[in-house]
């Protein structure tokens, strides 16, 4: 049974990544529209017939777009998503009612697992963030041949975390977790201070110290060392640096000596597509995808209309 995982886009312009499970795709938050999902999907040699359903983290406009959810209804795909979810999507121009008239909304509630497919489990776990409801999800999947199972956590927008999401998130193939900003560099960029302590509030957005602590958390409960694949998400363009981010989870990883490969997310294209269950190469020096900045104060306008983890 096959189990791929590729990240389509990841941070403040817009999120969806693309999980493969024996023979059929889902896509996680659709912050893109349909012709740059169909591109970044073609990369990976796949396309839209291979979309069997959507799963919505959030509501924040960076995680869904109206002419996508238009576009799931030409299809007749189902999104999952959460009831408290059906306000903010209700708020478009008619997509999600269109939705939800064809039978097309299903929802999802709080760590109660569901089948995606006979193979292929789900628990929605609640994370803390400063959108109506948000979750990270569990996926696991069953291999019958190698009586094992595959498993992937995934948590995009997370302010804080606690030992229950270190617990659900533990023992899995591959980690997919925000590390959003160098806190430096944040207290350093000049936003309105208003902005400054939503993001680094319990219910903004990770940093990298904080996404490391929960690494290190969850490695401390891989009694079986099952983690191969560790997949940074969501990096602030004007607050973080890839490298920052990469060094502060390869000195955890350092630390509990073990040898993950590590991938972090670029808004500017989709990542490598990860295989779930195979072993990662030993780590080499590549270069970096990401396009080199300079750290240090930036000065933005006396007013600032970016919300938490949007900004440009
Ligand atoms: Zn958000
Ligand atoms: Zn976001």
């Amino acid at each position: 049974m096959s189990f791929h995982f590729t990240v389509l886009a990841s941070g403040s312009g817009g999120n969806a990544s693309f999980l493969e499970v024996a023979g059929r795709g889902y896509l996680l938050d659709i912050g893109l529209g349909p012709r740059q999902i169909a591109q970044r999907l073609a990369v990976q040699g796949a396309n839209w017939n291979c979309v069997h359903a959507v799963l919505l983290t959030h509501t924040h406009a960076d995680h869904w777009k109206e002419s996508t959810l238009r576009h799931l209804h030409r299809r007749s795909i189902p999104i999952y998503c959460h009831l408290d979810h059906h306000e903010d999507l209700s708020l478009g121009r008619g997509a999600f009612e269109l939705l939800r008239k064809n039978k097309l909304v299903r929802c999802y509630e709080t760590g109660k697992e569901f089948h995606l497919a006979a193979e292929l489990r789900c628990c929605p776990f609640v994370l803390s963030h400063d959108s109506r409801a948000t979750y990270g999800f569990r996926f696991d999947a069953w291999v019958e041949a190698l009586n094992t199972r595959r498993s992937l956590a995934y948590a995009a927008d997370l302010g804080c975390w606690d030992d229950v999401l270190a617990e659900a998130f533990s023992g899995v193939d591959l980690l997919a977790l925000e590390f959003n900003h160098d806190v430096d560099m944040e207290y350093a960029s000049g936003r309105p201070a208003e902005l400054i302590a939503r993001i680094l509030g319990e219910r903004g957005h990770l940093s990298n110290q904080q996404a490391a602590a929960l690494l290190a958390e969850i490695l401390r409960r891989d009694e079986r060392g099952r983690l191969c694949h560790l997949v940074q998400l969501h990096l602030s363009r004007e607050c973080n640096d890839p490298e920052l981010a990469a060094e502060e989870a390869r000195a955890i990883l350092e630390r509990f000596a073990r040898n993950v490969q590590v991938h972090t997310a670029s808004p500017h294209g989709p990542s490598p597509r990860f295989e779930l269950g195979r072993l990662p190469p030993p780590t080499t020096a590549s270069p970096s995808p990401h396009p080199k900045k300079t750290r240090g104060r930036r000065a933005l306008p006396a007013s600032c209309p970016y919300l938490p983890g949007m900004e440009p």
